[in-house]
């Protein structure tokens, strides 16, 4: 999909009213990605958040619950905490590991659901209320904590709910009916407030996974028009060929090159015969298209990567051969006036032949440090000025 689309349809949605936000289903694989990444981020931050949260609920009832932590009701709450402290621990352990990661919200639900189950049982079978009522709350403050530290989506939040309150099935046998139906609507309460919090984080989250990929998007479509922008400003608009500013940087370029290297340089200025005649009887337009022909054909005769054609200016055509000695430039100098003859574009006016003919200077150099590179296309238009002298349609060197 282009780029324009996609960044219409998150704007789209980003606009769209309503309090829930949508990921699109070709965003969702990347939003996976997202989500476990900040999971795995989140783990690495919280664990020890949640192991002090754990340490914080159960030295919270010692302090407060010591006279009450005795026999019967003792070894209950040491089972409960036991169990939930195994099955946290095993829980926070896998929520480490990279295999694990990418379905935490699949499997984390159980361990979530587990602890609040084995807690509302211990609640129904520890005797003394007070003690039962702090077991519950403290559950409760403890796993909220884990849920808003992982940000665990509202599904995974449902489940772990659903799965913790059927504990309350057992009430009938386990619970005095009074106090299960209190702490019932107490834990129904506090799960509530749980999965609102899921809810609104989740939504946030999904806008801020749009917002962030609309960004994206924002980047990619300015780092295109960037190369664009870099793109035309080195072509010529006319002829389609490198400009002289794409010429200058390329010769600057191969020259230090050849002169690292040992190796020479060729250059070829290539002028088009009384094209001020040719303009003048045919006008500009006709003079602009002849110029279009010439420059096709001149790039055609070109074959190797690394050789550039440009236009120099006007009239007036360059082409740099790294690696070329003066015989190869010589004889690719003829071939483009071959080239350009085959064409056989009509001059009337002209003195030289009945067809558009173009004059190429070529000049061959080993660059030394001591050398200027100006030097090179110096000793081109020298040489194509003995090329008009002596007669011009011809090569000078
Ligand atoms: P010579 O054989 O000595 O090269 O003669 P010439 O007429 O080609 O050279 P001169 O420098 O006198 O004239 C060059 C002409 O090229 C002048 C101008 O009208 C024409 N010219 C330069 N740039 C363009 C262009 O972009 N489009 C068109 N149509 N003509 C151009
Ligand atoms: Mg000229
Ligand atoms: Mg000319």
């Amino acid at each position: 999909m282009p780029i324009t689309t996609q960044k219409n349809e998150l704007e789209r949605l980003l606009a769209r009213p309503g309090w829930l936000q949508v990921v699109p289903a070709a965003l969702l694989p990347a939003h996976r990605v997202q989500r476990q990444r900040d999971f795995a981020r989140l783990v690495t931050l919280w664990s020890p958040l949640l192991v002090l949260a754990f340490a914080g609920g159960v030295g919270f009832s010692f302090v407060f619950h010591l006279d009450q932590l005795q026999g019967h009701d003792l070894r209950v709450y040491l089972t409960c905490e036991g169990l939930a402290l195994a099955v946290s621990a095993l829980g926070l352990w896998m929520a480490r590991q990279p295999c694990w990661q990418p379905r935490a919200d699949a499997w984390i639900p159980f361990f979530l659901g587990f602890n609040l189950f084995v807690k509302v049982i211990g609640g129904f079978l520890i005797q003394q209320p007070a003690l039962a009522v702090n077991q519950v709350y403290v559950t409760l403050l403890v796993l909220l904590i884990g849920l808003l530290a992982l940000q665990l989506s509202l599904r995974a939040a449902l489940v772990g709910s659903a799965l913790g309150l059927s504990a309350f099935l057992t009430a009938p046998w386990l619970a005095d009916a009074a106090f299960a139906r209190l702490f019932l609507g107490h834990d129904v309460l506090t799960a509530g407030v749980c999965l609102f919090v899921a809810l609104v984080r989740e939504d946030k989250d999904r806008i801020t996974f749009l917002q962030a990929t609309l960004l994206d998007l924002e980047r990619q479509e300015v780092q295109r028009l960037n190369e664009q922008l870099a793109e035309m400003a080195m072509r010529d608009v006319l002829t389609g060929l490198s400009n002289r500013r794409r010429f200058d940087e390329a010769l600057a370029h191969e020259w230090d090159r050849a002169r690292r290297n040992g190796r020479v340089l060729s250059l070829l200025m290539v002028d088009v015969d009384h094209f001020k005649a040719y303009n003048d009887h045919h006008g500009h337009p006709a003079g602009d298209r002849c110029l279009v022909h010439l420059a096709q054909a001149m790039a055609a005769a070109v074959h190797r990567p690394a050789d550039l054609v440009a236009r120099y200016g006007g009239e007036e055509f360059v082409v740099l051969l790294p690696d070329t000695d003066q015989a190869g430039a010589m004889e690719l100098a003829r071939k483009l006036i071959a080239q350009i003859d085959q064409l056989a574009l009509p001059h009337v006016m002209s003195s030289t032949a009945p067809h558009v003919t173009v004059s190429v200077g070529v000049a061959t150099q080993a660059p030394l440090a001591s050398m200027d590179r100006q030097g090179l296309v110096g000793a081109a238009d020298a040489a194509l000025y003995r090329a008009k002298r002596g007669g011009r349609h011809a090569v000078g060197a």
